[in-house]
């Protein structure tokens, strides 16, 4: 053991397997020191977009790196965000005329948070301040972000700490909240949030959502009509909403980013993971000019005093052009396209398979639900599946009972069929329960 050992996250020594060691990594595949070679099929925790190493995005690092590695952004700025905030500027809603950088999802929530509680702070609505979050909502590590996130094993031990926040059910069909039926629901569940407007939208800086799909909580894929009722109500009731794409952006629900696919423009979108198409870590937390005015004054106790020391780091901006370059010159969204299609052909049958409750997936994103009687993130399930399909040469890491697939888009149809045929294998492993 070396004198400074490795705290790895999220794992337990006494029960997970030691860490792989990676050697390098190419396309979808993952080689590892002892010479196998895995399949990425989670993206390496949901950042990768168009393949491990792409020689443009490892170019372009490089190249900036000799130019200018790092400066401060209070008060300067660079080449590097400047393209990078002009290339992204036609894929955002065009209201959307704001960028703020910070360093990874997590503190583009918290940017968001702090950026909507002071908006109304500003206009002199100090009592404006309280959030309302989801069920089974993540939205990261830190504290703002762990206090919207929802209960759980992950954060208990801070309940103390998180700020309380108001929840609300999501549009979790498969168990459905309110009781009914999708075929015939009229999006009951978005009541709650309805009345909860109505009653205390005089307290409320914002509404924060993982659009379209709860990650984390489940891999939960949300009816377009459930974000447009939560846009509409916000807007009845002058409450901002934040949408966290943190996950969702970037081509990964089908389109540039979720919010589009219901037609919906949030007042606060929080980006980061494939921002830079997986290689560095970046975080932007973007908003309209509404927002932003209420920050412009000669009087300087109006400004956000928010700013990380790699704020806006070139390295990452660079790696950011280079991905959006990608969306340019190569067929991306063709091969988005392929993934959906062939998540489509895979999913019914397993459906049908005993082990498995629900099976569900939006754009790139798929997964299964397993029945399971310890469900949850901490399932039995989990430490086995992991394992096996580890075995098999796929790295796909369970949420709990829930079994996803979130692949790189340069993956070809036969590793993902190949994918699909370990997880058809691992249920049929799976004991009698
Ligand atoms: N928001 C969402 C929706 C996420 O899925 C995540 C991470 O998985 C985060 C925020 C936090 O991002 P990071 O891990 O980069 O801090």
């Amino acid at each position: 053991m070396s004198e400074l050992s490795i705290w790895h996250p999220f794992t337990q020594d006494a029960v997970d397997p030691a860490p792989i060691a990676i050697e390098r990594a190419e396309g979808v595949y993952l080689y590892t020191a002892d010479g196998r070679r895995l399949i990425d099929a989670i993206s390496s925790w949901w950042v990768n977009l168009h393949g491990h190493a792409h020689p443009l995005i490892a170019d372009a690092i490089a190249r900036q790196a000799r130019e200018l590695e790092h400066v401060i952004f209070a008060g300067f700025t660079h080449q590097s965000a400047e393209e990078l905030v002009r290339r992204l500027k036609p894929f955002l809603p065009p209201s959307i005329e704001h960028i703020f950088f910070s360093d990874d999802g997590s503190t583009a929530v918290e940017v968001a948070i702090k950026m909507a509680v002071q908006y109304w702070w500003n206009q002199g609505r100090h009592e404006k301040c309280k959030l309302v979050a989801l069920d089974h909502a993540y939205h990261g590590d830190t504290f703002g972000a762990m206090s919207v996130g929802d209960d759980g094993a992950f954060v208990e031990p801070f309940n103390s700490l998180r700020f309380p926040v108001w929840r609300v059910p999501s549009a979790y069909c498969f168990r459905c909240p309110v009781g009914e039926e999708r075929a015939t629901c009229k999006i009951d569940c978005v009541e709650p949030l309805a009345q909860l407007l109505e009653e205390k939208h005089g307290e409320i800086a914002a509404v924060i959502v993982e659009p379209l799909l709860q990650a984390a909580g489940g891999m939960i894929a949300h009816p377009v009509e459930f974000l447009e009722r939560i846009r509409k109500l916000c807007t009845e009731h002058n409450v901002l909403l934040i949408a966290d794409e943190v996950l969702t952006g970037f081509g990964r629900c089908g389109r540039m980013f979720a919010s589009e696919l219901a037609g919906v423009a949030p007042d606060i979108m929080c980006l980061s993971k494939g921002l830079t198409g997986g290689f560095l870590p970046l975080g932007a937390t973007v908003c309209t000019s509404a927002i932003r005015e209420v920050f412009r004054s000669r009087d300087r106790t109006r400004t956000f005093f928010h700013g990380h020391s790699y704020t806006g780091n070139p390295l990452a901006c660079a790696a950011g052009i280079a991905s959006l370059q990608i969306f340019e010159s190569e067929p991306v969204f063709e091969r988005i396209a392929g993934i959906e299609q062939i998540h489509a052909e895979r999913l019914p049958s397993l459906k049908n398979h005993p082990a498995v409750a629900d099976v569900r997936s939006i754009g790139t994103v798929a997964a299964l639900e397993l029945d399971a009687e310890d469900a949850g993130y901490l399932s039995d399930l989990r430490p086995f599946l992991y394992n096996f399909f580890l075995g098999k040469g796929v790295l796909l890491r369970p949420l709990g009972n829930i079994v996803y697939v979130l692949p790189p888009y340069a993956i070809t149809p036969s590793e993902l069929h190949f994918v699909y045929d370990v997880i058809t294998e691992a249920l049929d492993s799976l004991p009698a329960r």
